[in-house]
């Protein structure tokens, strides 16, 4: 299958369907140009594939099996992925913007989730606990059951693989409710698990509205545990839902990351940390770093590298880059490109300086110029609500507390980095800063095997690592009186 496919379908209990909801547009945000529809779910197809999981789960098929071997059919879809690489990158270039180079990488890291999973299946161990010599103690950890996955637009390959993969793995059954904008790519999950050899309905992929499918799903009365990544707006919702039912939810929202550059901080390295912190996927990143805040002594200075930094990049059809480089795509849709400048305007209002770009491109498409706002202060919109495009605020400081109080003064409390030459104002920061993983010298230091995810409204639970396989399981105590 590739774009030319002109109509997709979700998957449910095995097959390939309809929705009931009828067919969705999906753009390409380059060109403006419609690719393919995508059928919508309504509640009644919802239904259909929780009880698909549901029978699945209950069936044993998952829970009975050698951890090992199950971790070996995770393992296997990853590599699905990849031999699938270049027809999954295509479209997830064409329904997503970002350059084709970004979607191989995409597809890597989604893989990567797999066998991360994969090879930790067999690790989730229980304890046996001492009550004496009457008594036999042990715990386990059960799934717990009918996993519900709502997926986001911005990686629609890498958050799915992310929840996926440690659901499977740890022996749940799934749902997953793919974006609207971007639906397309998320049919190779399916593919994946059924050449993998799960059985049918282990793995459901269906595309709703948010509001009917997502909702339906999210406040299904079968639906065992619920992941959502995405807007906070959205995480109320479904962490409501979730409480009616008493399903415990993990909410992965949005950010207004900070970077601190101290005077000591080395800028000639910092110039990778803005060209990746920001301009990646033009900006559609919940761990952005949306924020500098710099010592007034190195402000200058910075100021004019992040505005080259910008100026560097080639900006235009995601399709026509594929070579890994200075370039960057079309953001997902006009309406949030037209949403990012109409924040530009309102800083420049509130009194901040367009260092460089601000202005939609004058062609065809979702396109939006790398943007550096200078004279932005902590009070502004612009710094303290989350713009999800390639758009940075300059913000300075002139004493670390005062830093340190800049960078935890929002609601978001996503990611965080302090760069500097000295260690014990790297340790201090590390410690003071309100968010879920702190880089040092590096932005987006970390990988598959560091845990993630936000404190404050940027939610609640941990994906990846270690960590994110305790969201899928419960831990069970059985007690044995032993006869004396
Ligand atoms: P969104 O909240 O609008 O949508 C996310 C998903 O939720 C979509 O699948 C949508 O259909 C569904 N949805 C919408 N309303 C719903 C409802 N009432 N009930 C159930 N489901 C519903 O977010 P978005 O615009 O797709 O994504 C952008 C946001 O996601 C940004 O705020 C970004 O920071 C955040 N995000 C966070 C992470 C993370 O890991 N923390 C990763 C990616 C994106």
């Amino acid at each position: 299958m590739t774009e030319h496919t002109p109509y997709w379908q979700n998957h449910i209990d095995g097959a390939w369907v309809d929705g009931g909801a009828g067919r969705i547009d999906v753009t390409d945000p380059a060109t403006g140009d419609t690719i393919a529809r995508h059928a919508l779910a309504d509640a009644a197809d919802v239904d259909r594939a929780v009880q698909a999981a549901r029978r699945v789960h209950l069936s044993g098929a998952l829970t009975a099996m050698r951890p090992i071997e199950r971790g070996r059919m995770v393992q296997a879809m990853g590599r699905y992925l990849l031999d699938h690489k270049d027809e999954i990158a295509r479209t997830l270039t064409l329904e997503q913007g970002k350059p084709l180079w970004e979607s191989r990488i995409e597809i890597d890291g989604a893989a990567l989730y797999f066998e991360y999973y994969g090879n930790q299946a067999s690790t989730v161990e229980g304890r046996s606990i001492p009550l004496g010599a009457d008594y036999m103690d042990w715990t386990e950890y059960a799934p717990f059951g009918v996993s519900a996955q709502i997926i986001p637009w911005n990686y629609p390959v890498e958050m799915t693989a992310r929840s996926l993969s440690a659901a499977l793995a740890t022996g749940n059954a799934c749902v997953i409710k793919s974006p609207e904008l971007t639906p397309l790519t998320n049919a190779w999950f399916a593919r994946a698990a059924l050449a993998a050899g799960f059985p049918a309905g282990a793995v459901n992929v269906l595309c709703g509205l948010g509001s009917e499918a997502g909702a339906a799903l999210a406040s299904h009365r079968d639906v065992n545990q619920i992941v959502f990544t995405g807007s906070v707006p959205t995480g109320i919702a479904i962490a409501t839902a979730a409480a009616r039912n008493v399903v415990p939810c993990v909410l992965e929202l949005g950010g207004k990351s900070a970077a601190i550059v101290h005077e000591d901080a080395d800028l000639d390295a910092f110039e990778n940390d803005i060209r990746w912190g920001i301009y990646f996927n033009a900006g559609q990143v919940c761990s952005a770093m949306s924020r500098i805040i710099v010592h007034e002594s190195r402000h200058d200075e910075l100021l004019d590298r992040a505005v080259s930094v910008a100026r560097s990049l080639s900006v235009g059809p995601g399709i026509d880059r594929p070579e890994a480089g200075a370039t960057m795509g079309a953001m997902v849709s006009d309406a949030q490109r037209d949403r990012a400048t109409g924040m530009v305007t309102r800083a420049e209002e509130q009194g901040a300086r367009v260092a460089t770009g601000g202005r939609k491109l004058n062609r065809a498409g979702a396109f939006l110029e790398p943007t550096v706002l200078s004279g932005v202060t902590p009070d502004m919109e612009i710094a303290q609500h989350e713009v999800f495009g390639p758009v940075l605020s300059v913000l300075s400081f002139r004493t670390e507390a005062e830093a340190i109080d800049i960078a935890n003064g929002t609601d978001y409390g996503l990611v965080a980095g302090v760069f500097t030459s000295d260690l014990g104002r790297a340790t201090r920061a590390a410690r003071h800063l309100r968010a879920g993983q702190v880089f040092v010298n590096e932005w987006y230091a970390g990988g598959v095997e560091t845990p993630f995810g936000g404190v404050g409204k940027s939610g609640y639970g941990r994906e990846k690592g270690r960590e994110a396989l305790w969201n899928y399981v419960q831990t069970k105590n059985i007690a044995i009186r032993l006869k004396g």
